[in-house]
């Protein structure tokens, strides 16, 4: 009974809380498999290449695309980021969701490639304090760094309404319970489930 994987877009402005949410689903879920995208951003303190990101020079970047590696690239707060075609799309043929932490234009691109097999949430924050206060506390951003990632999480939230599922996250553990709901039904989705015909066929022959 082999089923299609689907792409679950985890979407939110930065401080939102979406990759804590991200995890917590990786951690419970081992059926699904995160999306490591590639970027022309530093390495934060204690991020790993190949692990939470592909760190790529802007030559590097500039050749994936010309190869056709990524799915969807945007840019965000004036660097790259892409994510790589293969392993998503083996992954969803062998029956595996995908996690993807992207922006709302990668979104909309996997959207526009992939149609329903894409399943958006965006994440918005209680208030834009809480978000600031999210970003401080993190420490690992400086000043001007944290005043970039508010402005850009304004232009992140004005495209909420880009995506078919809309939570507010002012409680982490009932956030999660939400995203795997979300995820339980789209899995059940009857066009998600190709075998049903004859499964149905082989019920009415007994
Ligand atoms: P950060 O630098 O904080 O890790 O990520 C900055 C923003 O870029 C986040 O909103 C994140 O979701 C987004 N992002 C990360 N990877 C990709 C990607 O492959 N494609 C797109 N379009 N956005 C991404």
């Amino acid at each position: 009974m082999n089923r299609r994987g689907l792409c679950l877009v985890l979407a939110a402005p930065s401080g939102a809380g979406k990759s804590s949410v991200g995890r917590a689903l990786l951690a419970t879920d081992p059926s699904i498999a995160l999306s490591v995208s590639a970027t022309t951003r530093a390495p934060r303190p204690g991020e790993v290449d190949g692990v939470h990101y592909h760190f790529r020079s802007h030559a590097e970047f500039e050749a994936m695309i010309g190869r056709d590696e990524l799915l969807e690239h945007a840019h965000v707060f004036g660097r790259r980021y892409g994510t790589p075609r293969a392993p998503v799309l083996a992954a969803l043929e062998a029956g595996r969701d995908v996690l993807f932490d992207i922006d709302w234009q990668g979104h909309r691109q996997l959207r526009a490639s992939l149609g329903d097999d894409v399943v958006g949430i965006f994440l918005l924050p209680p208030s834009v304090g809480e978000l600031r206060r999210r970003l401080e506390a993190r420490q690992q951003d400086v000043p001007a760094e944290i005043e970039r990632r508010m402005q850009a999480a304004r232009d992140e939230i004005v495209h909420w309404d880009e995506f078919g599922h809309v939570l507010v996250n002012r409680d982490f553990d009932s956030t999660v319970v939400a995203v795997r709901t979300i995820l339980a039904a789209a899995r059940l989705a009857r066009a998600r489930q190709p075998w049903l015909p004859g499964f149905v066929g082989a019920l009415m022959r007994e």
